[in-house]
């Protein structure tokens, strides 16, 4: 799932964003809008479109994504952009990154095709199996009692991603 990195005083904090949620940004805290609240009457809005997070900035407010103004009013983000959302006057409204990063959480295994295939065991991983998507390289591998393979090593098997459960994200905007 996809968050934002908030600046939030001298820390930052997490929110997750939801696919189907469009968020309004033109405030301190992001906030996802009500189903009731109108998108088109919000100043600055995050939303996802297809595969893609947008930024849409209505006109007359100001808004710059890693620095640079979003003049079309749209902008399509990437992966650990900036945003920051401007005020009236010369204030920050909004400071936050995009993030598309994800823990490793055992999840039931979403078999779609059929061809999942753990590469520590090499066994197959069958549907609804108990599994963890490696945050850094995206292959499942097994995590049940008889099979605990994404804590086998301290490593996942096909990348340097760390295995602990409780290791949290690697990529916080604190290391800019
Ligand atoms: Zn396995
Ligand atoms: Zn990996």
């Amino acid at each position: 799932m996809a968050h934002l990195w908030l600046e939030t005083g001298a820390a930052w904090g997490v929110m997750p964003l939801s696919v189907d949620r469009i968020y309004c940004l033109s405030g301190p805290e992001p906030r996802a809008l009500a189903n009731s609240e109108r998108a088109d009457a919000q100043p600055v809005t995050l939303c996802r479109s297809a595969a893609e997070w947008l930024l849409l900035v209505r006109p007359d407010n100001r808004a710059t994504v890693n620095g640079s103004p979003v003049d079309l009013g749209i902008r399509v983000l990437a992966d650990r952009d900036e945003i920051v959302v401007y005020g009236d006057r010369s204030g920050t409204l909004c400071h936050c990154f995009l993030s598309g990063e994800r823990l490793a959480s055992p999840q039931p295994f979403p078999d779609a095709d059929g061809l999942g295939r753990c590469p520590r065991c090499k066994q197959p991983i069958e549907n609804g199996q108990a599994a963890v998507q490696c945050p850094g390289c995206g292959v499942w591998h097994h995590q049940d009692e008889r099979l605990p393979c994404w804590t086998y090593h301290d490593t996942c098997s096909l990348c340097e991603q760390p295995t602990a459960l409780d290791t949290g994200y690697r990529w916080t905007p604190e290391e800019l």
